[in-house]
């Protein structure tokens, strides 16, 4: 009889979380390099939530926190959900957990079982079917073509759903294309989940990249658009991203009482709850000023625009522009069957990004991660001098391949 579950072979470890800790190891070791891996802003935590969590901590509030999250935090997302989005939740219909992931889990653990499935559009952040997978559901994938600019195409949507659907996973912005969905877009979304024949399905928004929008595009979210969908959403959203708070983790959800009771109690039996302090700090974080997510995004909108025409300088790369978050998911079909100038055949992503990171000491994570191939992905949340440098490292690169 094997030893580890079923569970755990169902599933591949977060290629993302592993760049990460390559990169630590590699700095350790005392190697150099550029990380246009994992996504997490280089700025640092603005000074005003350090000091809320710091004072928080002189405060004594260093003990355990109610499962669903400590109150006064739970009204401060509540307070946000009403003025930036037009949803109106109690306090009791949301959980904080520990990043956006946990939530997610949470969730999944929540309504999932065996012979359910769970409609996942490609290119994903590489945690969803990992995820529903652990569960022992089934993640069923709509692919969002390049040549369809990565959107999900309404009929594709409604051609994957099925009676053991319990619900679709939406992403907007996208980790890792960018894409923001208009709210005539996700109108369209809404009017396949409409139809009769497709009442029994859940929608989990993931809005992390909320506030990481560019060119004057404005966010919008499922139940906000379509509120007779407001008992059939969960609404995911977290700090780590527009907050640079991502080592704090603080994620929280959204939605009807009796799934986030459910969420709750599974969360009571296993973390318990999130650190008390860093609630405190997120409290500070939503009720304070957001003047530097201007900032931030004016830095960031900078970068994708360097960083986009960068790689569609490099032969054999090619990328569509972003509308949000902070990643660029680049296609790079022509480079696979080329040999290294070691004589190694780029069979696919995985060995050409092993190649670049060999060759140049820069890290991207593969695009096979995230349901793309062949691709990369870039997170472009580091200086144009660092991204200066890996463009052009890419440039040597994969000129040198024959
Ligand atoms: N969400 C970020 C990424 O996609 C951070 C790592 C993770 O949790 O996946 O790189």
């Amino acid at each position: 009889m094997a030893f580890l579950s079923q569970a755990v072979g169902r599933i591949r470890p977060s290629a993302t979380v592993a760049v990460a800790s390559k990169i630590a190891e590699m700095r350790c070791a005392g190697k150099a390099v550029i990380s246009l891996g994992a996504g997490e802003p280089d700025f640092d935590t603005p000074a005003h939530i350090v000091a809320a969590g710091h004072q928080a901590m002189l405060d004594g509030k260093t003990r355990y926190s109610p499962a669903p999250g400590v109150l006064e935090f739970r009204e401060a997302i509540a307070e946000k959900f009403q003025r930036d989005n037009n949803l109106t939740y109690s306090p009791d219909q949301i959980t904080v957990g520990c990043g956006g992931k946990q939530t997610i889990f949470n969730a999944c653990l929540a309504t999932l079982d065996p012979g359910d499935d769970v409609v996942i559009p490609t290119p994903y952040w590489v945690s969803y079917p990992e995820i529903v997978a652990m569960t022992g559901a089934t993640p069923v994938f709509v692919s969002c073509s390049v040549d369809k600019g990565f959107r999900l195409d309404p009929e594709d949507l409604a051609a994957a759903i099925t009676p053991k659907t319990k619900w679709l996973i939406l992403n907007s912005p996208s980790n890792p294309t960018g894409v923001c969905y208009s709210k005539e877009e996700l109108l369209g979304f809404v009017e396949v989940l409409r139809r009769p024949e497709n009442q029994h399905v859940w929608v989990m928004t993931d809005d992390m990249y909320e506030h990481i929008v560019y060119d004057g595009l404005a966010f919008h979210t499922i139940a906000e658009v379509a509120p007779d969908l407001y008992e059939r959403t969960l609404t995911l959203n977290g700090l780590s991203k527009a907050y640079c708070m991502t080592g704090w983790r603080l994620g929280y959800a959204a939605g009807p009482l009796g799934l986030i009771k459910a969420m709750n109690k599974i969360q009571s039996q296993s973390v318990s709850s999130v650190s008390t302090f860093s609630q405190w700090a997120g409290i500070a974080a939503l009720n304070g000023s957001h003047d530097f997510i201007a900032t931030h995004n004016a830095a960031f909108v900078n970068r994708r625009d360097l960083v986009v025409a960068g790689i569609n300088a490099i032969p054999g790369l090619s990328c569509p522009k972003p509308e949000g978050a902070f990643y660029v998911c680049v296609s790079c079909g022509d480079l696979i069957g080329k040999k290294t100038p070691a004589g190694v055949v780029i069979e696919n992503d995985e060995i050409l990004v092993g190649y670049l990171l060999e060759a140049e000491g820069v890290v991207c994570v593969h695009g096979e991660a995230f349901g793309f191939s062949p691709a990369f992905r870039i997170s472009y949340a580091t200086s144009n001098e660092k991204l200066e440098h890996a463009l052009a490292a890419m440039h040597r690169a994969f000129g040198a391949l024959e």
